[in-house]
């Protein structure tokens, strides 16, 4: 990333650049804080420099929340979260197969990352199906919503959808979250049986149901990035 040796942008983690057929210049940050460009393919180096000297504030900021949330998954690594709180993992190869939880720790009998896991995604998947699909039938009832099936996934880049048919769709991953998070996240695909879009509409009826929801949701987009770790 230089040009005639002049250039030096010591505050970045290793560049890439991605030149293709696109118009336009684009800057991301990937999930190991590497800056990656992605820049048209006769663009001038010069040019893919002075933007990401105008973005310079952004880069670092961007750069500092992910590799905070490297450092944070590094020292949680022997941790599971449930509902919000972590929880250490401890192997006792005597133990039943699968994963157990006490109330104070999760014991799983083997140590091999692969079968641990798949007992994890088991236990989180069994688990969450026993807490939510409750949750969802009593917020339906409550506020007199119409609900067709719900299904539990792991979706990645999705807490919860809502279909036309009104089929909504849960990720399990929120059993980690707080239980007030994994309501705001049913009464918000609950309330898309009635409005399908993001309007004023939407959110006012979310919140007439849940007064703090903003709360839920503000957590959900700060921490998010912890319940994705299985
Ligand atoms: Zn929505």
């Amino acid at each position: 990333m230089q040009e005639n040796g002049s250039s030096n942008y010591s505050f970045m983690a290793p560049t890439r650049i991605i030149r293709s057929k696109r118009k336009t210049l684009s800057l991301t940050i990937n999930e190991n804080a590497e800056l990656v460009i992605r820049a048209p393919l006769r663009l001038p180096i010069k040019k893919i420099q002075d933007f990401i000297n105008e973005k310079e504030s952004w880069i670092n900021r961007k750069q500092a929340i992910i590799e905070n949330q490297i450092k944070d998954a590094a020292s949680n690594q022997n941790k599971l979260m449930y509902l919000g709180s972590s929880f250490p993992i401890n192997i006792n190869q005597s133990a039943a197969k699968g994963l157990i939880f006490t109330g104070e720790e999760f014991i799983a009998n083997s140590i091999e990352p692969i079968p641990l896991s798949l007992s994890i995604k088991k236990w989180y998947k069994k688990k969450f199906r026993e807490i939510a699909i409750p949750k969802v039938t009593y917020f339906a009832r409550q506020h007199n919503l119409m609900v067709n099936e719900v299904r539990i996934k792991n979706q990645k880049t999705m807490w919860g959808s809502c279909s036309s048919k009104n089929n909504i769709n849960l990720n399990y991953l929120l059993l980690m979250a707080p239980m007030k998070v994994i309501d705001y996240v049913i009464i918000h695909e609950l309330v898309h049986t009635i409005h399908r879009n993001h309007s004023l509409d939407f959110w006012s009826s979310v919140e007439s149901i849940m007064p703090d929801y903003k709360e839920h949701k503000l957590w959900l987009k700060t921490n998010g990035y912890k319940l994705r770790r299985v």
